[in-house]
């Protein structure tokens, strides 16, 4: 053991200092725990406009855990409520605003208010603040972060987990915690494999100004080359996440900045006035990736390193957020109860608390992409039949709303808004 691994003591390592991880590593620190995160990437990089152009969907549960863990100052004015989630079948922007066609979902934050204590089906942010709010909590806690570095090997004892960093050090701790992403280098050491595949899909993503008032509503498009998200920001802004072939995405990243607009006006319609871009393109390529455990010996899996899904119904992090959750309140229990925190037992009631809901909700979105990316007109037949159902059934409609507000089953405390 190093000399640096007896100078940190510390309780967990959170290998990746992304939102999930970052929220693990802050919500462990309130519960009396020390986890040290380690990023090949400083915060203050990850804060720069051209770092993540994306804005994420927060599920109210979700966004109540950072609220609980302090947040609440930093992310409240960049939140913007998301009142209505219009879903439209193959059809040009805004057809879905004020029609009566039947082939449209259409979810309103008032009809769960009696459950979501009149909370919004969720909030949209962008990345960039949600970063910022964490590195700022990171910082007031005092958490340790060792970054830039690098996990390059690790080895799990039966009494330790030895992580060995690129530059030569070596730590020692209970429990490593995996949360760098797809390309786990933690999920790899454990021998823990992933099930998946590429969707030949990327999204694209770009932030525009609209003319006229969103009014807090989330469009989404069901089109034969994958979804179209047109999601309200702050300052009357949206954020678009614009799911095309992997070639249409490498031309559209490409284009010169008056055929991106051309191609935007034609994809967007007219509805909400004039759009002018503000800022890069982004491009992410889209596929499905799921660990076939989340934890083992003095190791656990979160995040995107445990499962990657498809942006269609903005749930990625919000998984990972549920799991930092769960994972967060099995360790400050163990610990607290004098049970060694990286022991397999402890380990696998975080996995087993998340591994249902997770793997159902990953296979819900596969199916949904397939269904959806496809112009078959018998296959838009039964889903538009499929959606009329949904949307004339109210009880069917609250269970769609509660579920994407991440208030279903068994929730951790910090989604339920309470402290550890
Ligand atoms: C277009 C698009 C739109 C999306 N929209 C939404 C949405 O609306 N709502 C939603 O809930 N989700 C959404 N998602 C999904 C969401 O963005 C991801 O699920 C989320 O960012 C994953 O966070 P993470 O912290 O698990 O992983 P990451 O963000 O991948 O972070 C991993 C971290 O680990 C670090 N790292 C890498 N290698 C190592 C190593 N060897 N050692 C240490 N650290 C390492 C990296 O530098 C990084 O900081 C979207 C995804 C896409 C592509």
């Amino acid at each position: 053991m190093s000399g640096l691994a007896e100078e940190l003591q510390a309780d967990v390592i959170v290998a990746g200092a992304g939102m999930a991880g970052a929220t693990l590593a802050v919500a462990l620190r309130r519960g009396g725990l020390k986890p040290v995160l380690i990023d090949p990437v400083a915060f203050d990089a990850q804060l720069a406009p051209t770092f993540d152009g994306r804005a994420s969907a927060i599920a109210y549960a979700a966004y109540r855990q950072w609220r609980a863990l302090g947040l609440a100052d930093a992310l409240d004015p960049h939140a913007q409520r998301i009142e209505q989630i219009l879903v439209t079948d193959g059809r040009t922007p805004g057809a879905a605003a004020g029609a009566q066609t039947p082939f449209i979902l259409r979810f309103d934050s008032d009809e769960i208010a009696d459950r979501s204590e009149g909370e919004p089906l969720g909030y949209l942010l962008e990345n960039r603040h949600i970063r910022a709010a964490l590195g700022e909590a990171v910082r007031a806690e005092g958490i340790e972060v060792l970054a830039p570095a690098r996990v390059a090997a690790c080895e799990f004892g039966p009494r330790a987990a030895r992580v060995s960093l690129a530059d030569g050090r070596v730590l020692s701790v209970p429990v490593v915690v995996g949360a760098e992403g797809r390309g786990s280098v933690v999920r790899e050491a454990a021998g823990i494999g992933v099930v998946g595949w590429p969707y030949a899909q990327t999204g694209v993503v770009a932030t525009v100004r609209m003319e006229r008032p969103h009014e807090g509503v989330a469009h989404e498009y069901f089109l034969p080359g994958g979804p179209f998200a047109i999601l309200p920001l702050t300052d009357n802004r949206a954020s678009l996440v614009w799911t095309e072939s992997d070639v249409r995405g490498a031309a559209l990243k490409s284009a010169r900045p008056e055929v991106f607009q051309a191609h935007l006006e034609r994809r967007f319609g007219e509805f909400l006035g004039g759009i002018a871009v503000e800022g890069p393109i982004f491009t992410y390529p889209l596929s499905l990736q799921l660990a076939e455990r989340f934890s083992g010996p003095r190791v656990a899996l979160l995040g995107d390193a445990a499962h990657g899904v498809h942006p269609i119904a903005g749930q990625g992090l919000n998984l990972g957020l549920k799991g930092a959750a769960a994972l967060a309140e099995v360790l400050v229990d163990a610990a607290r109860l004098g049970e060694d925190i990286g022991s397999e037992a402890v380990l696998e009631r975080y996995a087993a608390w998340r591994r249902f809901d997770t793997v159902t909700l990953s296979a819900g979105m596969d199916a949904f992409v397939r269904l959806f990316s496809n112009d078959n007109p018998l296959v838009r037949l039964v889903r538009g039949v499929g959606m009329a159902a949904v949307n004339r059934v109210a009880p069917a409609r609250r269970f769609f709303m509660q579920e994407a507000g991440g208030a279903v089953g068994d929730l951790p405390r910090l989604l339920r808004g309470e402290a550890l």
